[in-house]
């Protein structure tokens, strides 16, 4: 049985505790709501937490466009790239990918980086005031981040097309001599080139930052308890989650924000929710010598070095599968390859590793929204690779939702009911 506290009423239930459903709960919480988060996260931990830690401003155009689809091939897995596909698994993601071909349409990635840019332009601001309203100003590190190339070529076509690419709010500038020396001083290979993004940046420590949001949320009168919501119905024109122990919660407002867990929920209401695992690895150790550096892409090896607090994290991979299967350790084991070719601190240390799922839509732009179908139910979820960049901002817009306020961007482009238009595969 569930904690008994949480069948009391509630103003607010949270479905999903990472860090978009953590932020829409404090900022239901801030607005004088009463909030119950109910998550179901057992030993496997979310994106929320294994992720790169990058505030990544600089990606307004979505993944859903010619340019990523061609670029598709050279980036496999098994010609050394990041991006995967497990076809034991094809029933889960081969629907999506004909929604993802429909939206990579030129008329689509027009509107789609539009309506992303808009997001992205907002998301800075919202992230200062929410590490504010945390009294942890230090979570947020504003100071950009570098990418680098190994080899001439790399440089000279991946220099020229990050020149040519929208970076949103974000500035692409070479890397000073002192940027470039320090850097590879802590590398045992030979960097050809490299730029440095101003107005980027990283949470200084995401596991500190979900502690912080959890210690606010509970410091402001809000719960969370584990449990899993199985299905929302609509009772007396109120959403009423119910949760894998039969109790039915009777709040006025129901958010959806469980991540990859959403589509299965979103669906059983009766909504079009494509949404798919694009699941990530990362490995973990101590930060050694790496020093105060932002994040540094590796951009032919597809990784992301980020230093939080003591240790060091290398991310990567992009790989289509079934939220639950096993993981593939072998893409851990690259990950142990390039620290070592790289001489990271990584490689001479034990290291953890970890893997999780980017939950993410054919069109690769969040929902956010109200649904039409049942009333007080309202969704967050689809961040893809951009969920921590945009938690603050979703945080807010969910809390304007909530509270009867007027949003203070337009939502209609995160609706998910663009889904039901077209091809009806889910
Ligand atoms: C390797 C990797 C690196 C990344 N790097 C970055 C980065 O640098 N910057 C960036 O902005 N983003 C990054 N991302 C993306 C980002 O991590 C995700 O978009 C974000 O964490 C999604 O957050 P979420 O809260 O929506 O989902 P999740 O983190 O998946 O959390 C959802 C929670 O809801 C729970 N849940 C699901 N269904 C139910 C249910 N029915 N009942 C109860 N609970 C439920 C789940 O157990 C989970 O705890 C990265 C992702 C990966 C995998």
């Amino acid at each position: 049985m569930i904690n008994a506290k949480a069948t009391r009423f509630r103003d607010a239930v949270i479905v999903g505790g990472g860090v978009i459903g953590s932020a829409c709960a404090l900022a239901l919480s801030r607005g004088g709501m009463s909030t119950l988060i109910v998550d179901n996260a057992s030993v496997a931990r979310p994106a929320s937490y294994g992720n790169a830690g990058h505030i990544a401003l600089e990606q307004p155009t979505p993944l859903a466009s010619h340019a990523a689809l061609r670029a598709a091939p050279g980036r496999l897995f098994a010609v050394g790239g990041a991006l995967d596909f497990r076809l034991r698994d094809v029933a889960a993601w081969g629907p999506w990918a004909l929604r993802y071909l429909q939206a990579c349409q030129p008329d689509a990635t027009r509107s789609g980086t539009q309506a992303l840019s808009m997001l992205l332009s907002a998301a800075a601001p919202a992230w200062r005031t929410l590490v504010q309203d945390l009294a942890a100003p230090d979570l947020l590190i504003e100071h950009g981040h570098l990418l680098v190339w190994e080899s001439a070529g790399a440089a000279a076509r991946g220099r020229a097309s990050w020149t040519a690419a929208d970076t949103g709010v974000a500035r692409l500038r070479d890397l000073s001599q002192g940027e470039r020396q320090t850097l590879q001083s802590r590398l045992a290979v030979p960097l050809a080139n490299g730029v440095a993004f101003d107005g980027t940046g990283q949470i200084a420590d995401v596991s500190r930052l979900l502690a912080t949001l959890d210690e606010v949320h509970r410091s402001r009168g809000g719960e969370r308890i584990r449990g899993s919501v199985v299905e929302i119905g609509e009772v007396d024109g109120r959403a009423h989650p119910t949760l894998d122990d039969g109790t039915t919660l009777t709040p006025d407002v129901v958010v959806v924000a469980g991540g990859v867990g959403s589509g299965a929920l979103m669906r059983r209401a009766g909504h079009v929710a494509p949404v798919v695992a694009e699941r990530g690895y990362h490995i973990e150790g101590p930060a050694g010598d790496w020093g105060d550096l932002p994040p540094v892409v590796f951009e032919d090896r597809a990784m992301i070095v980020t230093r939080f607090a003591d240790r060091l994290r290398a991310s990567s991979f992009v790989e289509f599968a079934r939220l639950d299967s096993p993981a593939d350790p072998r893409k851990w084991e690259r990950l142990r390859r390039h620290a070592e070719a790289l001489g990271l601190p990584l490689a001479k240390a034990e290291t953890t590793t970890w893997m999780g799922a980017r939950p993410t839509l054919p069109d690769y732009l969040p929902a956010i929204g109200r649904s039409r179908r049942i009333a007080g139910l309202i969704y967050a979820f689809g961040h893809q690779h951009l969920g921590l960049t945009l938690s603050a901002i979703t945080g807010e817009l969910v809390g304007d939702l909530a509270l009867g306020r007027t949003p203070a961007l337009n939502l209609s482009p995160f609706d998910i009911a663009r889904f039901e238009r077209g091809w009806r595969l889910s």
